[in-house]
Order: C-alpha cells, then structure tokens, then sequence
C-alpha cells in the first residue's frame, strides 16, 4: 500500500511511506536514505535529552572512532551534519516525543502531543539511555571523570595512563574493566555483591588480569575532587560493614546496564526479558511486518554510532523493498 504523499505530514490527512522515531544515528542514517529513496520520510525527533535533537552524542565531547573524521569531531558536530544531510534530502523532521503508537492494523497510527499520524512502515530508533547511579556529583563530572561507555572515552587524554574504577558486577562491567586496561594504569571494579555475575570466561580474564582489583561487597556513594576541581577519587562504602573510604581514582566507568526505551511498543512488537526491540537475526524487521528497529533499542551488544547509523540504513531500505514489494 504505497502511498502518494500529496499532503504534508503536518496536516495529518496523507498516510506516509515511513515515520522514523527518533533522532540518533541510527534515526538521521534512514532518513537519509529514505529522503534519497524519494520515500519522504517524517522523522518525530524526540526532544528527550536536553530538548535537543541528535541523541546520545549531544551528551560528549569528543567523537573519535566515527569513520571520516580523522581529527575527531563534537557529538553535536556529527549530529547536526547528519541532521542536516536528512533535511538537505527532503525528510521532514518534528521536535516532538511520540507519545503513542498502535501498530496492530496497518495504516499505522504515529501520535505525538501535536499531531496524528497515519504511515504504512515505522522505523524505530528510539536508542537507550545508559542506567546512571545518581551519585550526588554525578552532573558536575559527567564526562568530566565519569562516562558510560569504555570504548568511547578509554583512549581520551582524560583517563589513558591513570587508575581509573568501573562499577557493575555482570557482562558489561567486566568487558568496560578488560576493555580499560589497555589503556589505564590500573583497573579497579567495584562489586555490590559479593560475587560476579559475568559469564564464566569473562570472571576468568578478570581474574587472571594483574591489572584489576575487584572490590567485592563495595558501592560508589560519590566522587571526591582536588583543590583544582578535577575528579581525583571515588567515596566508596563497604555494605557488609558500612564502612567508608576513599579510593584514589582519575574516572569512574558505569558498567551497570542499558535501558532500550521501547516503552512505545510494549504489547505490539516483540521485544526480550530486558526490553530490547527483537528483529530477525541479519535484518531490521520486528514481529510485525512493516515495523522496523535500528540503532542501540535493537543492539544490546554494540551501541556505536556507526553500527547505529548502519543498521538505520538497513532499516531505511528494508522500507523501500518492503512498500514496493506491497505496490
Ligand atoms: P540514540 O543516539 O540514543 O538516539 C535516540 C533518539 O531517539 C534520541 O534522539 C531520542 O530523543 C529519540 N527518542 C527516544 N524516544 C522518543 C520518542 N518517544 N519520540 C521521539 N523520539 C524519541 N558511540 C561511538 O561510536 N563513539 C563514541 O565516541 C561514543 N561516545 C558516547 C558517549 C556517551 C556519553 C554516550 C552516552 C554514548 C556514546 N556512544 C558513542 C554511543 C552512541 O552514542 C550510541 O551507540 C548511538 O547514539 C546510538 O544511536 P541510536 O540512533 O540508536 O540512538
């Protein structure tokens, strides 16, 4: 049921090709597609972090690892390149949180607080939103000492060659730990349990790592700064004993876990135990026909800009087979 878009999304009367939801890499990588594939696809953009568009990168500095940026560039550097290569191609973008979604017969339905909808495909690229501690100075040292993601913030100048703490017990906090030791003087992992819960071949590198220090039965209560302001150490408390003491430490990792925000498709797409959008192993398609995932809502493996952006291209021309195919 292709559509001939005559009306702009805007008035709400035409039934769309394709809304996207979501402003990530992986959202701008199908609108961009989408837009070349003259689909003239609706991005809702979301304004979920900070008001702003883009996603997760909005909330970093320096991007390092994007292929053809040899020098680096800003998270909203890249962003806003990608916002504007999306709009360059004719996609047409709304500052604005889908608020509800019915996806069980098609045309789909796509609600925001200004606008409904109708589309005969949606691709869903809504992200996750990495589980944080709530520290008391967690603000002031996001990305200032405290990150999210080894892989993205390990090399920066910040943390390469000084001690540095990862909190978490399970997969993603023995891989951030393994992952930092290229790069950090020492490894130290703090464990609210008195054991881990990795996979039994990650337990054994940590173990065999003389560059980690596991802390078993210990949480972060706060970080700890020097006369210059600048992270120098994290307040830690011992939960058997209620003991505090602070640990020397340049950066704290968060190795606790990922929130897929797929909220919007509980009930209508099959999603796993942890709420990750489930798709055909390979492809961008969900349970249901015509409803596609990309980016880091699908992904609880990889979360990078640039797997986010490929499998948005997968999605976008998914789209295109999928609306020629049901001409
Ligand atoms: P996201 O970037 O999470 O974007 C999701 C989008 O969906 C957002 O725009 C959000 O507003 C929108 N949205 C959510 N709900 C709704 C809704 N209901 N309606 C409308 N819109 C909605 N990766 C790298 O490769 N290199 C790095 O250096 C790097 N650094 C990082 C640094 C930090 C601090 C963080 C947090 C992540 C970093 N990453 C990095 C990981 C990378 O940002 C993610 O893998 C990538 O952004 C995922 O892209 P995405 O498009 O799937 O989702």
């Amino acid at each position: 049921p292709r559509a001939s878009v005559e009306t702009p999304a805007a008035s709400g009367k035409s039934v769309e090709n394709v809304v996207i939801i979501g402003s990530g890499p992986a959202g701008y990588t199908a609108a961009i597609y989408a837009a070349r594939a003259n689909l003239k696809p609706v991005v809702f953009e979301g304004y979920q972090v900070g008001g702003v568009p883009g996603g997760q990168l909005m909330t970093t500095t320096e991007v390092e690892n994007f292929p053809g940026f040899p020098d680096g560039i800003t998270g909203p550097d890249l962003m806003d390149r990608m916002r504007r290569q999306a709009e360059r191609w004719g996609a047409e973008l709304f500052l604005e949180d889908v608020e509800h979604i019915d996806v069980k017969s098609n045309p789909f339905t796509i609600r925001s607080s200004e606008r409904e909808v109708k589309c005969h495909s949606v691709i869903f690229a809504t992200g996750a939103t990495a589980k944080r501690l709530r520290l008391p100075r967690e603000d002031e040292f996001w990305s200032r000492g405290i990150s999210a993601c080894a892989i993205c913030d390990g090399a920066s100048p910040l943390f390469k060659r000084q001690v540095l703490a990862v909190v978490g017990g399970g997969d993603t906090a023995t891989e951030e730990a393994i992952y930092l030791t290229k790069y950090a003087r020492h490894v130290h992992l703090l464990v609210r349990g008195d054991q881990l819960r990795a996979s039994r071949a990650m337990q054994d590198r940590v173990y065999n790592n003389p560059n980690i220090t596991l802390h078993f039965n210990t949480e972060a209560v706060d970080v700890v700064s020097n006369t210059k302001g600048q992270m120098s150490g994290i307040l830690t408390r011992r939960i058997d004993t209620g003991e505090e003491s602070v640990l020397e430490a340049k950066g704290l990792f968060y190795g606790i876990g990922h929130s897929p925000n797929s909220q919007l498709l509980q009930g209508q797409v099959k999603l796993d135990s942890s709420g990750y959008v489930l798709v055909e192993e390979g492809t961008a398609k969900t349970s249901v026909e015509g409803v596609f995932a990309a980016g880091d809502v699908q992904d609880h493996e990889w979360r990078q800009a640039v797997t986010a952006a490929g499998s948005g291209c997968i999605a976008a021309l998914s789209v295109e087979r999928y609306l020629v195919r049901n001409d």
